[in-house]
């Protein structure tokens, strides 16, 4: 007896071979099925590697999409936000606990939230300054430098190369904070703006 043929012509040779008794006994429906189930699921993995391929040529498309509308300041281009969260407290407002005006903008994460640097720099600072808490600098070059303050932890050395998008530091509350935050500067020749000119707008 045969238990399984791999094609439909082999399944149609081995019918045409055996006897009419032979085929009363055989459940030649099984068999045929058998072979059609084994070229659905060729395909089926053919389809679904072919879907997996466009969407991961789609991702990439957004993403490059999304890239391409990212801010630059000075020919830097500010590729990656932060963190996601809430702002909590934007550019210039005042405030009971600051004596000036707010220098950065604030965003509300939970504690822990990984911090992404939003382009490619060195790090000039890593370490806890006073209202700032912990504070990672981070200068991208053409002037332009990026502050990200209150972090629970740094991830990173003064004088470190870090690329766009690495993980510097995570969203905390050190310093002078009433909650986990991130408190994000950017700097023009060590004026500091609104972020929201060109990022969370
Ligand atoms: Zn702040």
């Amino acid at each position: 007896m045969i238990d399984s043929v791999d094609t439909l012509e082999e399944a149609e040779e081995v019918i045409s071979n055996i006897t009419p008794e032979e085929k009363e006994q055989l459940d030649l429906n099984i068999v045929e099925k058998y072979t059609q189930n084994k070229e659905e699921i060729e395909t089926k993995d053919i389809e679904l590697a072919k879907n997996e391929i466009q969407s991961k040529v789609e991702k990439k498309l957004e993403e490059e999409k999304k890239l391409e509308n990212m801010p630059e300041i000075n020919g830097v281009k500010l590729a990656y936000l932060p963190i996601t969260g809430t702002i909590t407290s934007r550019y210039g407002a005042s405030s009971k606990i600051r004596r000036s005006n707010h220098t950065g903008l604030d965003i509300a994460a939970t504690l822990g939230t990984p911090i992404k640097v939003v382009s490619s720099g060195i790090v000039t600072c890593a370490s806890y300054q006073g209202s700032y808490g912990n504070i990672v600098k981070i200068d991208h070059g053409n002037g332009i430098e990026t502050w990200y303050a209150h972090t629970s932890k740094m991830y990173v050395e003064v004088g470190q190369e870090v690329k766009a998008g690495e993980i510097i530091a995570a969203v905390g509350t050190t310093g002078n904070s009433t909650g986990p935050h991130l408190h994000l500067e950017i700097r023009i020749n060590g004026e500091h703006v609104n972020p929201q000119n060109y990022l969370y707008q």
